[in-house]
C-alpha cells in the first residue's frame, strides 16, 4: 500500500496507481468540504496548515496489515463467532500517556476479556481506546466562566485561562508523537504478555462466606492481541496520515492513525463531513447511536457506510440509556436485519447513563450500566441477533469516578480520586465486576 500524500507530492507522477490516487484525493476534498461539527477554530490558519503539512510526512502509527487482520476478526464478530470488547479512557491525556497507565488499562481490559471468553465460550477481540484518544466532542462551546471549552489535549488545555483554552495546532504534533510511542508500547506489551490486575475486592470482605467471588485473576500472561481506536473527530488530524488502499472492492483510504475509528453521537449528521470521510476509509468503522436516532436514519447509515455488504465493516454502538434501551433498540435492530447488512451490534452502556451528582460530579451508576446491558442482551436474544460487543469507559487505575459496585462508591467518595479529563470511568474493581455481570448475561 502507498501513502497518499507522498504520491500526491510527486509532480505529474504517472504510474499505474496515479489516477486512482487523484480520484481518492478529489473524493477526500469533497468529503472535507461538507459541514463539520465540533471542529476547533485555529486562531492562526497558516500555522495549522504548516502542522498538517508536517503530519503529511509523518510515519503511519498502525500498519495496514494489522488493520486488515482486525477486519477479519470483526467479520467473525458480525457472524456471531466472536465477541468484541472495546474500552479505555474517555479522554487520554499527554500527561497520562505513561507506561504504568497504559499497562493498567490494557491489564484491566485483558482481565475483562478473559472473564467474557470463559463465560461466552467465544474468542474476544480486544480494542483499546488508546494511542490517539485525545479529541473530545462537547455539548457546549463555552464553559460556565465563558471560556472556550476543553476539547481534549490534541486541541487545547483544561486549565481555566483564556490562553490555555485557545486551540493550538502544535498540539496535533504532540498527539501524534504520544500516539506513536503509546502504540510502540502496546506492541511490546502484547508480545510480552500483559499482567492482569489481581483485583482485591473491598466488597469481598462484606460478602457471605462461601459465595463465589472474582478476585482470582492473575493468569500467567502470554502473547496477546490488542487493536487501538479513537473517535474520528478532529478532521485536520485524521486527514493527514492516510494510505491509498486498492486492496478492496473499490479504492479507499486507510487511516495510519488507528486500526478502528468511530463516529460520535454529536458528529453523525448524514450530510456532514465525518460520515463522508468515514465512507472513504477501508478501516472498520463504529457509529454511536443515541436515543434521537430513528430506524430509517440507521438504515441510511448502513447503506452509506457498508456499501459492499462486508460483515463487520460497520459496528453500530447503541447508547440509549438504561431506561430507554428496551423500547428504542428493537425497531432499529429489526430494520437493519431486514436490510441484510451484517453489522456488529455493540452496546455502550456508559454515555446514556451520565448524570451530575448532588456534589457536582459528572458520574454514572454501576446499576444503570448493568441495566442497560441487560436490556441490550434481552433485545438481541428476543430478535435472534448476536449481541456482539460492549464499548466501555474503564481504567485499571484506582479512581473514584463512578458510583456503586461491590465497593459501594458513594457521592461522598467521588472527590477522593476523581481524575478523569472528561467522562467518569469504572475503576479496575468495578470493571472486573462489570465483566462478571456480563458473563451472567452471556451464559
Ligand atoms: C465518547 O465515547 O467518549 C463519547 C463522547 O461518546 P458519544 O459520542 O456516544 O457521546
Ligand atoms: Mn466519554
Amino acid at each position: 500500500m502507498k501513502r497518499l500524500p507522498h504520491l500526491l507530492a510527486e509532480p505529474d507522477g504517472a504510474g499505474p496507481g496515479r489516477a486512482v490516487d487523484r480520484v481518492l484525493a478529489g473524493r477526500l476534498s469533497a468529503a472535507l468540504a461538507r459541514p463539520a461539527a465540533q471542529q476547533p477554530c485555529w486562531p492562526d490558519a497558516e500555522r495549522a496548515g504548516a502542522v498538517i503539512e508536517l503530519l503529511h510526512n509523518a510515519e503511519p502509527i498502525v500498519a495496514p496489515e494489522e488493520t486488515a487482520r482486525l477486519s477479519a476478526r470483526l467479520a467473525a464478530v458480525a457472524r456471531g463467532e466472536a465477541f468484541l470488547l472495546q474500552g479505555g479512557d474517555c479522554a487520554e491525556t499527554f500527561a497520562g500517556n505513561t507506561e504504568p497507565h497504559l499497562r493498567a488499562n490494557l491489564g484491566v481490559l485483558a482481565r475483562m476479556a478473559g472473564v467474557l471468553a470463559d463465560a461466552g465460550g467465544l474468542p474476544v477481540v480486544k480494542i483499546a481506546r488508546m494511542a490517539g484518544q485525545f479529541a473530545k466532542p462537547r455539548s457546549n462551546t463555552v464553559d460556565a466562566l465563558g471560556l472556550p471549552v476543553y476539547r481534549g489535549d490534541i486541541v487545547n488545555s483544561p486549565e481555566r485561562t483564556a490562553a490555555a483554552r485557545t486551540p493550538d495546532p502544535h498540539r496535533m504534533l504532540m498527539a501524534y508523537a504520544h500516539s506513536a510511542s503509546a502504540m510502540d508500547l502496546v506492541r511490546k506489551l502484547c508480545a510480552e504478555g500483559i499482567d492482569e490486575p489481581l483485583v482485591a475486592l473491598a466488597g469481598a470482605r462484606r460478602n457471605a462466606p462461601g459465595e463465589p467471588r472474582f478476585d482470582g485473576g492473575g493468569r500467567a500472561p502470554g502473547p496477546t492481541e490488542f487493536y487501538v481506536s479513537h473517535e474520528l473527530l478532529l478532521l485536520d488530524y485524521e486527514r493527514a496520515v492516510l494510505w491509498a488502499d486498492s486492496g478492496g472492492p473499490e479504492p479507499r483510504l486507510s487511516s495510519g492513525l488507528a486500526h478502528f475509528l468511530w463516529i460520535g453521537e454529536r458528529t453523525r449528521q448524514l450530510d456532514g463531513a465525518h460520515i463522508a470521510f468515514a465512507e472513504l476509509l477501508s478501516n472498520p468503522i463504529g457509529l454511536k447511536l443515541g436515543p434521537s436516532c430513528t430506524p430509517e436514519e440507521v438504515v441510511e447509515y448502513v447503506r452509506r457506510l457498508d456499501p459492499h455488504r462486508t460483515p463487520g465493516r460497520l459496528t453500530l454502538v447503541s447508547r440509549m440509556g438504561h431506561a430507554q434501551v428496551r423500547e428504542l433498540l428493537p425497531p432499529i435492530v429489526e430494520k437493519v436485519t431486514a436490510s441484510g447488512h451484517e453489522v456488529i451490534w455493540q452496546c455502550d452502556p456508559m454515555h446514556g447513563n451520565t448524570r451530575t451528582s448532588a456534589n457536582g460530579y459528572k458520574t454514572r451508576h454501576f446499576g444503570h450500566v448493568v441495566n442497560e446491558l441487560a436490556g441490550f442482551f434481552e433485545v438481541h436474544r428476543r430478535l435472534g441477533t448476536h449481541p456482539g460487543g460492549i464499548h466501555v469507559e474503564v481504567t485499571g487505575d484506582d479512581v473514584t469516578e463512578c458510583l456503586g459496585g461491590t465497593a459501594e462508591i458513594t457521592e461522598a467518595d467521588l472527590p477522593e480520586r476523581y481524575l478523569t479529563a472528561c467522562d467518569p470511568r469504572f475503576n479496575a474493581e468495578q470493571s472486573v465486576e462489570l465483566a462478571f455481570a456480563i458473563a451472567k448475561l452471556l451464559r
